[in-house]
């Protein structure tokens, strides 16, 4: 091991389900307007050509049941349900078969948002950064294995803010199946274990203050939650 100058912080783990040991997160990849209820609700088209992402660092993850402060620079917090997969095998310009086999588990993410300054970039065609790859949001739930599970068929998707339901949706309302994602982005990367992909948020998304509690489930997955506090 090459001594390094100075420590980072540690490579962020989420809890598996009957395991003792983490899953790392190396990368975490997002898909952009999955479902078409979300996009039409987000006033763009839904790209039936190709999915596209943004991707979020390792670094501003945090793990459910956290309690983060409202976010410096913006007026318009949103949450996003999402159901994340995680990799568990290489996979490069993967088969539909290959890409099944190598989803090591799923579970409930939170794809945290600045959508005001998301809207500006979109509006100046700049990047997202300063609107989704927010310190401390990206919450990530336990994952359950794939055999555990099997995988999204037409379970119920949702969200509570302060208990109240705001998203509800089903996983057969994905635009891009999970293949058909991990067919198209391992075409470009070399995915391998560690990587996370969160699959787009249905309709329903909408702004969070400090003092809220947002709730989210996936049906057969343990459920996520998020409180926000006062700015720093
Ligand atoms: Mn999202």
């Amino acid at each position: 091991m090459t001594e390094t100058l100075f420590k980072l912080p540690e490579i962020p783990t989420v809890p598996v389900q009957g395991e003792t040991a983490g899953y790392p997160v190396g990368r975490i990849f997002c898909v952009g307007r999955n479902y078409a209820a979300h996009a039409a609700e987000m006033g763009v088209e839904v790209d039936r050509e190709s999915p596209f992402y943004f991707t979020k660092s390792p670094a501003n993850m945090v793990l459910t049941g956290a309690q983060v402060p409202y976010p410096q620079g913006t007026e318009n917090f949103h949450y996003e349900m999402e159901l994340a997969l995680a990799i568990g095998a290489p996979l490069f310009n993967a088969s539909p078969e290959q890409a099944r086999a190598a989803i090591y588990g799923y579970g409930c993410a939170l794809d945290m948002t600045r959508r005001d300054l998301q809207i500006r970039e979109r509006q100046k065609q700049r990047p997202w950064d300063l609107g989704k790859d927010v310190e401390n949001g990206t919450v990530l739930g336990p994952l359950t294995r794939t055999a555990d599970w099997g995988g999204p068929t037409g379970q119920r998707i949702f969200l509570t803010v302060n208990s109240e339901t705001r998203q509800d949706a089903t996983l057969d309302e994905l635009i891009w199946s999970v293949e058909e994602i991990l067919c198209h982005l391992s075409g470009y990367y070399h995915l391998r274990p560690g990587d996370l992909i969160l699959t787009g948020t249905p309709a329903g998304v909408g702004p969070v203050l400090g003092g809220d509690t947002i709730g989210g489930g996936i049906d057969g997955l343990a459920p996520i939650s998020l409180t926000l506090t006062a700015p720093d």
